[in-house]
Parts: structure tokens; sequence; C-alpha cells
């Protein structure tokens, strides 16, 4: 019979935690089971029901049950936490710690900079591509900035739960009202309470002009039901009040306005990507995220708008 050589004063430094040495003896057939599974014993540890594993790979420490020890294989900590370590590295993700609440989850950091909780069962697949992991807080974005771009607000989520609804409020009119993420993409429905669509409403295609801090002009191509408007409030900042608007194309609908809106976009970039403006330049002076170019842009945008006119007038 081997004596546990440590005293009862003792303490061990297990997983962050310090642990009570428990005194006893340590069994010979829980060694030799130890040994079988890759593991020696360290100590007793808390009291009579448990043990301190150090596992002969990494030579770390483990708190197990003494019936997981004859009944199980245990579980090395310090190997799986290096193998989680490993596996998020693979899926795109650093590893931040565990989830003290249960022992399944994990916190990680995403290349967007959020931190997402996730199952490791969920990285392991992400990991080998048979999962796609996207952030929560990035995809709301996205569908917030959906909704307004049909004049409503995201509020939360679908009151009766329902898993592809959201509840959303109409800008117009006040109203609140349960909406598909494809419906409010589209914005092909209709706000129950004014009757409003988004996608039959007229709207039209923009180009207006800015000048940057920089002092260099930029144009912007875009689509709004109220042009003037947008430049006035919702484009210029307090740091720059010289847009101007350079061209209005009508069109008979919001979805006809974005389709005709995107396919230009597509042409700029396709033709002369060299005249799409990084954002930083323009970043805290105009409140949007793409689609301003340079003036070299101005002849193929406006003989996009002249063929727009054209065929509308057709
Ligand atoms: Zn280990
Ligand atoms: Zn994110
Ligand atoms: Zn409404």
């Amino acid at each position: 019979m081997t004596l546990n050589k440590l005293t009862q004063t003792d303490t061990l430094m297990i997983d962050d935690r310090n642990e009570p040495v428990f005194p006893g003896a340590i069994l010979p057939h829980w060694s030799a089971m130890a040994s079988q599974k890759g593991f020696s014993i360290a100590a007793r540890v808390v009291d009579r029901l448990h043990l301190a594993l150090r596992c002969d790979a990494c030579g770390g420490l483990t708190k197990t049950r003494l019936s997981v020890l004859m009944n199980y294989q245990p579980t090395c900590a310090p190997c799986l936490h290096a193998k989680h370590i490993a596996t998020a590295a693979a899926a795109g993700l650093t590893m931040l710690r565990r989830d003290p609440s249960n022992r399944h989850y994990g916190y990680y950091a995403a290349s967007c900079g959020h931190e997402l909780r996730r199952q490791f069962a969920l990285i392991d697949q992400a990991s080998r591509g048979d999962k796609a992991l996207r952030c929560d807080t990035c995809l709301q974005t996205k569908h917030m900035a959906k909704a307004a771009a049909h004049g409503w607000t995201l509020l939360g989520c679908d009151p009766d739960k329902r898993v592809n609804y959201r509840h959303y409020c109409h800008d117009a009119c006040g109203a609140e009202q349960s909406v598909t993420l494809g419906n409010m993409t589209t914005g092909r429905f209709a706000c129950a309470q004014c009757g409003e669509v988004w996608s039959a409403a007229p709207s039209a295609i923009y180009l207006m002009r800015f000048q940057l801090v920089d002092g260099r002009p930029v144009v912007k191509l875009g689509f709004s039901r109220n042009p003037a408007s947008r430049l006035n409030h919702q484009l210029q900042s307090g740091r720059t009040r010289t847009g101007e608007l350079l061209r209005v194309v009508h069109l008979p609908t919001g979805a006809a306005a974005l389709h005709a809106e995107q396919g230009m976009h597509q042409r700029i970039k396709a033709t002369i990507p060299c005249t799409i403006v990084p954002q930083e330049r323009y970043v805290g002076q105009i409140k949007v995220k793409s689609e301003i170019y340079t003036p070299d842009a101005l002849a193929l945008i406006t003989t996009l708008l002249d063929d727009l006119a054209a065929r509308l007038a057709a």
C-alpha cells in the first residue's frame, strides 16, 4: 500500500484552483488502473472520492472522481484545453476561455472582433469545414441595415418565436409587426396599419457629389424615395456641407430602384474598380459604408443613368 506522501495541509493547483489534499492511502489497484489509462495518481484531493491525476503526455493535473478512473477513460483537462485552442484556430477563431456554467461551451473571439459563445462540438465541425460559423452581432447589424433601407426599425425576436421572423417598427406610422427576414430583404410586404408597400412605392436613383475634408471631390450613386432629404439629413455629417445632387432618375417602385442601383454598382466594380474610394477616406464625413467613387466614374455612371432613363421612357 502506497501512502499519500502529501499531508492534509498541502494543496495542489488544478485548473487554476487550489484543491486541498485529502489524507489517506492510494491503493495499488487504483495506481495500476491510472497507468493503464495514461495517468499517474498525484494525490487524493478534496474528499475520499476524488483524485488528482497527472497526465503521462503533458504532465498536467486533472481532478477526477475515483469512480471515473475505475470505470471510464478520464480526460486530461490541460490536453483537452490545448485541443480546444488548436481546433478554434483551425476554425478561424481565438479561444478565449471555457464557459464555467457549461462544460460543453467556450467563449471565442471571431475575426470581426466580436465574442462568440459556442459549443465545442460545433467548433469541431467548423474546423473541418462541415459547419459555417457566423457572428450574431454582425448578422444583427446586417438585419438592422436591411430594415432601415426599407424604412423599418428592427425591434427584436418575433413575439410568437417563429424562427425566420423578426419584430419591426414602421418608421412612417409607428406600427409594429413581425415580418420574415426574406420579405424584409425584398421589401415585398405591406404595413398592416398604413398599408404602405415599400417595394411598390415610387423611388429614385440619385447621383451626388461631395467634397471630402481632404479637399478632393467624390461621387455617390444610391437609391432613395427622397434623394433631396437623403442628401440633407442622412448622408452629410457636421464635417461636410458640400454635397450636391447631380442627377435623379425616378423609378416606379423601390424594388426596381434597388435592382437597377445594384446592377450599376456591379458594372462600375467590373469595369472601373480603380474609382472605388476606400472607406477610410470618407469615414465620419459621409454616413455610408460603400458606393463612393472618384469623379473618374462620372462618365460611366452618366451613361448608365442615361440608359436607365431611356428604358423607362420607352
Ligand atoms: Zn495531458
Ligand atoms: Zn461580428
Ligand atoms: Zn405603417
